[in-house]
């Protein structure tokens, strides 16, 4: 059977206002994607989501997510992934996987995706309010008891982790030292993504990010090479794949592409 990852044309700072746009995504979205985000290499059969927030069959899921995605390519105007008979797959725009129409795949995160979801989720971003916005009593269906007090403490507690991370590390990419103060002024101030090197799936009980341990600034380009296999790539293997392409550019990265 074959595997489907065709690209879509979604940067993931695209994603990211996709995931923060409450007309594209809705709560019930939101809370899907967030689960699939959090779990092992950003997969999840639809049956598990469908047991995890407690909805009565997977097939919820399997109209939810086309709506979803129809919204999204609505949007964006981008050209959705197609059939040879010229049929949408719909569940393909937010995911990678096999194309079993009667749901029992498995959907995998794109690497756009993630990092989106990372910077939504994960960390401290003041212009995107909606994660701060999840409250325990918003959140019930989904997380209980211990991993709701997480996933709402996380938000709070990474901004501080965040700000470590930059303090320690300087405000440039920990790969291929991209720094947007240098290269956009003033307004590139502080525009840095920074990455969890443990995959907060792989978090489970309460844990105490140490940010000069467990995180790392990098710009969006790195970022999405990072997250581009279900493992992510290290700082290291990354570091050596510069220089690596057929474009020798030795003057090496000045425009963030995403
Ligand atoms: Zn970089
Ligand atoms: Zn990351």
């Amino acid at each position: 059977m074959r595997f489907y990852d065709d690209p879509v044309e979604i940067s993931a700072e695209v994603w990211a206002e996709l995931l923060t746009d409450s007309e594209v995504t809705r709560k019930d979205d939101l809370e899907v994607l967030k689960l699939i985000y959090e779990s092992r290499n950003h997969e999840m059969h639809a049956k598990e989501i469908a047991l995890k927030l407690n909805l009565s069959h997977h097939a919820t899921l399997n109209s939810q997510i086309p709506r979803f995605s129809k919204r999204v390519i609505a949007r964006t105007g981008v050209q959705p992934p197609t059939r040879e008979d010229g049929s949408i797959r719909w569940w393909h725009v937010p995911f990678w996987g096999y194309d079993k129409r009667n749901g029992t795949g498995s959907w995998i995160m794109r690497p756009e995706l993630v990092v989106a979801c990372e910077r939504v989720f994960g960390q401290d971003d003041s212009e995107l309010v909606y994660p701060g916005e999840m409250t325990v009593q918003d959140s019930t269906v989904l997380f209980e008891g211990a991993v709701s007090k997480i996933v709402v403490n996380r938000y709070e507690r990474d901004k501080k982790a965040r700000t470590e991370c930059i303090d320690h590390y300087g405000c440039r990419c920990a790969v291929c030292g991209f720094d947007f103060e240098k290269v956009y002024g003033p307004i590139g101030q502080n525009k840095i993504h920074v990455h969890h090197l443990i995959p907060l799936s792989e978090i489970r009980q309460e844990y105490k990010i140490d940010p000069v341990r467990d995180l790392r600034p990098v710009c969006p380009n790195c970022h999405l090479i990072i997250h581009s296999k279900r493992e992510p790539f290290t700082i290291d293997e990354v570091k050596e794949m510069i220089g690596s392409g057929s474009d020798p550019a030795p003057h090496l990265p000045l425009s963030p592409l995403l």
